[in-house]
């Protein structure tokens, strides 16, 4: 079974010769990580200075990693990926703006993005980051709970309506929704928030997810705790389960700050802590719902093997699996062909606004990083198969 990875004909099937031959120099671009560092300088600057180099960027990563600028833009890539069962999560991968009208337009693009996947078998999640709704500090000061002055209150309600508009729409139209997980000193205020949905709205159908980054080693004691609030309440819990993406940053500022880290101690730590995360969920599916998010092949094999043993069919709509869109497709496309459920973040936006996503997608696929070997090796077995 676990062999279904190496199957490159299934994995690449969507891709023409010409799309498998683009993905091959890229990747082999971003494998080198001094070119990384300076192609990302050189377009930080050539954007600054608004040169045109929109199109050069779109011909490359952009059109690897990204979906389009707008929703509708998506709807090639979304339909191909679905004739071979791959499902797609539409998000708007705008980052980081600290006026109040960005929070806004973030707002109504995820509710535009609701009313443009209802109903839409293909898209049958929508996506947002808390950061998105509010500042980051105001999350981290209601995460330490101190008190807020008039006017971050009057802010904080406004950022809680954010919420409450979106999981409303959500349930309405019944579209699920993931809420994404961020750095550990702002997660506490995200976390009630998303509880507070999860109680009004998952009592029947769970729309609400939220993102467990078992990279801590304190969260499933949080999710275990929120079990018995849920089993006491009467709601279910919606869970998306992740490694984590802020490890280095949680480790400085714990070490620069004299606390102690959230993050495991070592990489086998964590996947330790992972594997236990996904089996406690599994073990209590009647009120958990797994969205699972990784890359990696050990992680998306063991959770298959749960299911078999626990005779769960792969396609059993309480399981899904998630990878984003550009890399692990011989994960995503070997999954859906044997029936498992499986979603792709398709990020989509202005190319200069998605630019601190595809960096960081750059520099995660870095030799360093690693994953980069395994799409190369990949590649070049699929490019050896058609003879190119
Ligand atoms: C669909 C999807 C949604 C995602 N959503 C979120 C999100 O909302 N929030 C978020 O934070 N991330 C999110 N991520 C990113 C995710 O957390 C991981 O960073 C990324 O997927 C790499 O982990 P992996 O399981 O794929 O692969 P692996 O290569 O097996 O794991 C790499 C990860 O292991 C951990 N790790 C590595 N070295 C060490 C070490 N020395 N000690 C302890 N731990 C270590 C880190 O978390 C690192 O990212 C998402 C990923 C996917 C695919």
């Amino acid at each position: 079974m676990k062999g279904i990875f190496e199957d490159t004909a299934t994995a690449f099937s969507l891709k023409t010769d010409s799309e498998l031959e683009r993905a091959f120099f890229l990747f082999k671009l971003i494998a080198n990580e001094p070119l990384v560092r300076i192609g990302t300088a050189m377009t930080n600057f050539a954007i600054k200075a608004r040169l045109p180099v929109d199109g050069l960027i779109r011909a490359t990563v952009f059109d690897h990693f990204c979906g389009g600028v707008s929703e509708e833009d998506c709807l090639l890539v979304v339909d191909r990926m679905w004739s071979k069962g791959v499902a797609s999560v539409l998000d708007y991968s705008v980052e980081g703006k600290n006026t109040e009208d960005p929070l806004d337009d973030a707002l109504a693009k995820v509710l535009k993005i609701l009313d443009f996947v209802k109903e839409k078998d293909a898209i049958p999640f929508a996506v947002f980051k808390p950061t998105g709704y509010g500042r980051f500090a105001l999350f981290k000061k209601v995460s330490e709970n101190k008190s807020l002055n008039a006017k971050e209150k009057e802010e904080w309600n406004r950022v809680v309506n954010r919420f409450e508009t979106t999981c409303k729409k959500a349930h309405d139209l019944q579209v699920s929704l993931l809420v994404d997980a961020e750095e550990s000193w702002m997660q506490p205020a995200a976390d009630k928030l998303v509880e507070e949905m999860m109680r009004k709205y998952n009592k029947e159908k769970i729309i609400v997810y939220n993102t467990l980054q078992l990279y801590r080693w304190d969260r499933i004691d949080y999710l275990q705790k929120l079990k018995k609030v849920a089993d006491k309440d009467g709601f279910k819990i919606g869970i998306k389960a992740v490694r984590g993406a802020y490890m280095e940053k949680e480790n400085d500022r714990a070490e620069e700050r004299g606390y102690p880290t959230p993050i495991c101690a070592s990489k086998k730590e964590t996947d330790e802590n992972f594997d236990r995360g996904v089996e406690y969920i599994i073990d209590h599916l009647d009120t958990i719902s797994l969205f699972l998010g990784t890359h990696n092949e050990e992680s998306t094999y063991k959770l298959m093997t749960l299911m078999g043993k626990q005779s769960i069919a792969p396609e059993d709509k309480r399981i899904w699996f998630g990878q984003l869109y550009g890399m692990s497709d011989h994960i995503s496309f070997n999954l859906s062909a044997k029936n498992y459920n499986v979603a792709k973040y398709l990020p989509f936006g202005p190319v200069k606004d998605v630019m601190p996503y595809l960096i960081r997608r750059a520099e995660e696929n870095t030799s360093v990083a690693g994953q980069t070997n395994r799409e190369l090796d990949l590649l070049k077995k699929e490019r050896k198969r058609r003879k190119i």
